[in-house]
This record gives C-alpha cells, sequence and structure tokens, in this order.
C-alpha cells in the first residue's frame, strides 16, 4: 500500500547552497520548524536532501555530502516531523555539479550544429545512474519519507556525450544525427524519450525495493510538454509552474490537462514575485487567487519558499502562508475528490507536439491559445492527450481539433465514429501528417472540403457570410496574423471567406515590406471559403482555415476569439453550463457524488508594463448569471465558503436551473445537490 497523496497545505522549502558556505544549516532549527508548521495547519514539506550543486544533506555513505554540514539534516527534519505528525518528501536535483567537476567524462555534452544543446549537468545514460543516483536513493529510501521530488529527471535537451553515442549506436548502427529536420532526428529524440522513461522506472523500481511505500514525483515531467500517459510507478504528477508572467493563467493550462491523466497532481506556487530568482513577498491575493485556479481544476496546492542561507525560515512567509491555507481549508473539503464534468475536450497531441518542437519538448502555441480563448468565454473545458480522448470521446459534447497534425489512426476512426453519431468537432488548419505535405485525407468527409494549399504569407483576412459568425464583430475584413490553408468546397456550407492580403513590393525602396505602408491591406477582387460548415453522419463539423489559436497566443485578438465563440454556438447552441458575467471569469464545473459543484474565479488582474502580472486588489464582480442544464429539480443550491457574502438566488424552470450571482470576489464555489 502506497502513502496517500492528498493535501493542500504543503510547502516547498528550497535550499541550493554554494559548497564553499560554511555555515550551512548553522541556524537550522528543525524543532522550531515543525512547530511554527503546524500551528498554521501544514500536512507536508518538501525537504532538500541533494541540491543542484551536488551537495548531500544526509550522512551519505556513497555520496557527496556538503562540505561543511555536520548534521544529519534529512534525518533530524523526518524525526522532527512524526510528532507534528507532518509528511516530508525529499528533493533530489539530478544536475549533480560536484560530480561534473569531479568526473567531467559524466557530464552531458552539446553540439554547435545543434541550437541550445549545451548545458552544465551529468548525462543520465553515463555511468552516473549506476554509480552515483541508484546507491544515493537506496539510502534515501530507507529515511522515514513519504515521497521523493525530482528536479531535472528527464532528457531537456539532445546529449551527444560517448555514452549517448554508444547507447544509439549499439541499437541504430548509426551516430546521433545533428540535423533537426531529417528523419534521423526523429528517430533519435523519440528514443531520447524511451531512455527518459527507461531510467524514471528504474528509479521507481530501486526506490520502491527498498520502501514500496514512497511515493515517486518527477518536476515538469508527464505535463503538456511530455505529453504522455505516465507511468504506473509514478505516484504524483508535479510541477513549479512558470511565474515569469502570469502564474494563474499557467496554472489553469496545466491543471485542466493534468486532471485527466488520472493521478492526484500539485501545482506549485510561490511566495516570490520573480519565480525562485527572487526572494520578494507576493501579495497574499494574489497567492490565494493561483491556489483557487488550482483548487477549482481538481489540483493539490504546494506553496514554494526558500530557507535563508544559514537555514532559518522566515517566520513573517509562515504567517502570510497561514492566511493562505486559511483560504484553502475553507474550500479543500468540499471540493476533495470531484472530478471535471466532460463537455468541451480539446486535443493536445503528443505527435503533433513534437513535431512542431524539437522533439524532445513539446510545442504548446496552439493549445495555450486555445485555452485562453476558452476561458476567456467562461466556457468549461478539459485538455487531453491523445490517448485519453480515445478513451473518452464519447462523453464530450464538443470536441476542438487546435492546429494538431499526425493524429494516429486509431484516434481518426474514434473521431468519424464519434460524429457520424451525432458528435460536434471543430478543427484549424492543417492536420496532415508532416509540415512539408497536404495530405489530410481524413478531414475530407468530415469536413466535405479538400485543402489545396498551404500559404507561409503569415496574415490574411476572414470576412463572416453568415449572421451567426457576424455576431459581436465589427463589420469589416477581420486581419488575422496567421498562416491560411486553402480549400475547396464539396458539401460543406461557407460561414466566412478569405481575403488575401497585398503583397506586391514595387520599389526598391526600404519600407515598402511594412505593414504600416500598404504591405498586408485587404484586397477584395477574390474570395476564397475559409470557414465551413458540415454534416457527417448524425452531427457537425467546422473547419477554420487558419492557425486561429496560435494566433490567439500571440496576439490576443479579441476578434478572432468573437469568430471561435460563434462557431462553437452554431456546433452548440445549448450548452451544459453557460455563465454570462460582465467581465470573463473561470468557470470550472464538477462533479462530486451526487452534487454539481460550480467554481467561478475571479479574472480580473492589474495591468503592468512589465511581468509578472500581481493582483493586489480584486474588485468585486457583480451578476452573474448561470444557466445549467439538470434534468430534474434541484434539491438545494449551496454556496461555499459559508462565511463570506455572495447573495445567490436560483430557480428550475423544468430543464434548466438559473442561478444569479450577486457578489464574486476571489473563489466562490456553487454546490447543486441533485
Ligand atoms: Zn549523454
Amino acid at each position: 500500500m502506497k502513502n496517500s497523496y492528498k493535501g493542500n497545505r504543503k510547502i516547498h522549502f528550497d535550499y541550493h547552497t554554494p559548497p564553499d558556505f560554511q555555515e550551512v544549516a548553522s541556524s537550522f532549527e528543525p524543532e522550531t520548524l515543525m512547530k511554527d508548521l503546524a500551528e498554521i495547519g501544514c500536512e507536508l514539506i518538501n525537504f532538500f536532501a541533494k541540491d543542484l550543486f551536488g551537495n548531500c544533506y544526509w550522512n551519505t555513505k556513497v555520496g557527496h555530502k556538503h562540505p561543511y554540514l555536520k548534521r544529519d539534516l534529512l534525518k533530524e527534519v523526518t524525526e522532527a516531523s512524526k510528532k507534528y505528525g507532518i509528511k516530508i518528501v525529499a528533493y533530489y536535483n539530478v544536475m549533480d555539479l560536484y560530480n561534473v567537476q569531479a568526473h567531467p567524462e559524466l557530464k552531458h555534452r552539446g553540439c554547435k550544429e545543434v541550437q541550445n544543446s549545451e548545458g552544465d549537468y551529468v548525462c543520465l545514460n553515463s555511468p552516473w545512474l549506476e554509480k552515483v543516483l541508484l546507491p544515493e536513493l537506496k539510502e534515501i529510501s530507507s529515511y522515514e519519507v513519504s515521497g521523493i521530488f525530482f528536479d531535472f529527471l528527464y532528457f531537456h535537451q539532445p546529449c551527444f556525450c560517448k555514452w549517448c553515442e554508444q547507447k544509439f549506436m549499439d541499437e541504430f548502427s548509426y551516430e546521433i544525427p545533428k540535423d533537426t529536420k531529417s528523419n534521423e532526428w526523429k528517430t533519435y529524440t523519440k528514443w531520447l524519450r524511451k531512455r527518459g522513461n527507461e531510467i524514471v522506472r528504474k528509479v521507481c523500481e530501486t526506490i520502491h525495493e527498498v520502501n514500496s511505500k514512497i511515493l515517486v514525483g518527477v518536476n515538469w515531467a508527464y505535463v503538456q510538454r511530455q505529453p504522455e500517459t505516465p507511468p504506473d510507478d509514478i505516484g504524483f504528477i508535479t510541477l513549479d509552474v512558470n511565474e515569469t508572467d502570469c502564474t494563474s493563467l499557467n496554472a489553469s493550462y496545466y491543471a485542466k490537462y493534468l486532471r485527466t491523466l488520472n493521478k492526484p497532481f500539485d501545482i506549485m506556487t510561490t511566495r516570490f514575485l520573480h519565480w525562485w530568482g527572487d526572494w520578494a513577498l507576493k501579495p497574499v491575493t494574489t497567492m490565494k487567487h493561483e491556489c483557487a485556479v488550482i483548487l477549482a481544476n481538481g489540483g493539490q496546492c504546494i506553496i514554494g519558499d526558500h530557507f535563508y542561507i544559514d537555514g532559518k525560515h522566515e517566520k513573517e512567509v509562515i504567517k502570510n502562508i497561514s492566511n493562505v491555507f486559511d483560504f484553502i481549508s475553507k474550500r479543500e473539503t468540499i471540493l476533495d475528490e470531484a472530478s471535471s464534468v466532460p463537455f468541451i475536450a480539446v486535443l493536445h497531441s503528443a505527435e503533433n507536439s513534437y513535431i512542431k518542437g524539437n522533439g524532445i519538448v513539446a510545442d504548446e502555441k496552439s493549445t495555450r491559445g486555445a485555452h485562453k480563448l476558452f476561458l476567456e468565454c467562461n466556457l468549461h473545458f478539459d485538455i487531453l492527450n491523445e490517448e485519453g480522448l480515445i478513451s473518452n470521446i464519447d462523453k464530450y459534447s464538443l470536441v476542438v481539433i487546435p492546429e494538431q497534425m499526425d493524429l494516429s489512426e486509431t484516434l481518426i476512426t474514434k473521431i468519424k465514429d464519434y460524429v457520424k453519431a451525432g458528435g460536434k468537432l471543430l478543427l484549424s488548419y492543417d492536420s496532415s501528417k508532416t509540415k512539408e505535405e497536404l495530405d489530410a485525407q481524413w478531414t475530407k468527409e468530415l469536413f466535405g472540403i479538400s485543402l489545396k494549399n498551404k500559404d507561409s504569407l503569415g496574415f490574411g483576412y476572414i470576412v463572416p457570410e453568415v449572421s451567426d459568425l457576424q455576431k459581436n464583430l465589427p463589420r469589416m475584413p477581420i486581419f488575422c496574423r496567421s498562416n491560411f490553408v486553402d480549400i475547396e468546397e464539396k458539401t460543406a456550407k461557407t460561414l466566412a471567406s478569405k481575403l488575401d492580403a497585398y503583397t506586391t513590393i514595387t520599389s526598391k525602396q526600404g519600407w515598402e515590406g511594412w505593414l504600416g505602408a500598404g504591405i498586408g491591406s485587404p484586397t477584395f477582387d477574390r474570395r476564397y471559403p475559409t470557414i465551413t460548415l458540415n454534416e457527417f453522419g448524425n452531427g457537425k463539423t467546422v473547419f477554420l482555415g487558419c492557425e486561429i489559436f496560435k494566433a490567439y497566443f500571440e496576439y490576443n485578438d479579441w476578434t478572432l476569439r468573437t469568430i471561435v465563440m460563434n462557431a462553437i454556438d452554431l456546433l452548440l447552441p445549448e450548452k451544459v453550463i453557460e455563465v454570462s458575467s460582465p467581465y470573463p471569469i473561470e468557470v470550472t464545473l464538477l462533479k462530486k457524488e451526487e452534487s454539481y459543484l460550480i467554481n467561478l474565479i475571479n479574472w480580473h488582474s492589474e495591468r503592468a508594463y512589465k511581468t509578472p502580472i500581481i493582483t493586489e486588489n480584486l474588485p468585486e464582480i457583480n451578476n452573474i448569471t448561470i444557466n445549467l442544464t439538470l434534468d430534474k429539480a434541484p434539491k438545494n443550491v449551496l454556496v461555499h465558503p459559508e462565511d463570506e457574502e455572495h447573495k445567490i438566488e436560483w430557480q428550475w424552470n423544468g430543464n434548466k436551473l438559473k442561478i444569479r450571482v450577486g457578489k464574486l470576489h476571489i473563489h466562490s464555489i456553487l454546490e447543486v445537490r441533485t
């Protein structure tokens, strides 16, 4: 029986300590720390076993203990934690700079032909794995830890070290390619991802041989940049979400995907303003907002902090986190074990991501664009990988495929059956096998169109031709900064046409290629279909002929968002949940036993010249209306947390429950009991 990995009142304490620092942990008091943490209801902490410099913080017989550390910190902290009922997860960083210096032959090697391939850390394919990592893990696993949190336990760059070359040569009989556009490169990156998974399995096996209850998590593994189903051995998914732009937006993006993987997952935020490279204090309102987003999307919260260089913790920070823990406590019980109600599925396919990315880290622009766009339309949706969609497609009312290539035959068959049986499908741009060739034959029947050719101009115009698509849009050609694919209609009906952009350059003067000097202006002599509607079996499909989601990610164009929303209204005039509000709010619809849980999150934030986006003051949102499709009268509608003022009214009219919410501050949960 494994440990359970539940809880939201968790803190990660970072403690990377330079090897020459003699006062290491001189002021660390495990008893005081545990007492302070117990007082604020903290359930679990991530505690350093090994930092990025390669310093170990336990009495290791096989590894490199911090040269000035006189104590066994891991032992002291696990012992002190028992008394207070706080769980310890050991943090282990695999970069191991000590061994990079001591044994340069173990180092990761980049090459000049492949951009951004150089890095300072040990290679996981080197003998370091057997000589250092596994023996050290055996030692850590004998301590009373609930879990081990790994940092960088995956290949995030291509490696050309002699160990990688040798292993690759043994399997494929040629050297690791350096041309990132070649087929050999695809073979190589696939092999590297497979090696990564083998190493994770080996690590889990080693730990579980010593203590089968220890849960293993790998920071950033199996999230959207590696959208594969995690192995069974992985106990929890975890990531310290990027905080250099908008933490809440990132948290929402990852959570909507991770909740479909059927594993507990943590999203780590910090108390800092600029992520880890910082000692500032984030406003409590921002911290609460980030945790609300995580909880409302089915995730678990963990807040990151640093110990001071001498090992002391900052009591004022603990006080602020206490305030956030109170906010969490009022919400976590009601949301515990709740799951997302399938409504709209957004596909984030692994193969597509690797084609567009470098084969090691996925490309996510279109998925992120779809995420932000749907969120700002108050829509409830999940993000699924191929496997997730194949298994669950029939539960969804609408499937969205945002510029995804190289879909598997199994998925394509599933999609066809789904639409035939009455499903709704929205697909944008090119879904061919490769970037080079237009060969998306499978879309022909479904969308009633054929793809002609792709342009790479990077802009064009959309002209909505039917009133349903013109709703809330200016009556002018809509500029779209994206590539288009030309289509020919077979059975489809045109919803919008494309106008070409003016591109002729007549003189040799400068500036003629500037968008402000005529280039890119619409031309009106020819119109081509670009957004089409088709019926297939009992279902309906909409095709969008441009990279509309990627364009939304890059340019935030409200007119593109309106076009997509109008297309969704055409496909799904009746929605399970519809929320109208004077300002966008994040909406999630969860189900727990006989109750629906509608989460509403205020999405205001402050304006800034520089990121990160911080919310110090959050204005209330008033007059929110929710329509939930319900085929029987609800027994009751409650609002959580009970001690916050919300002002709600509700009525049921036979098949819809209408709820009016008079006031939303950060996060409210409406519980509909059926
Ligand atoms: Zn290597």
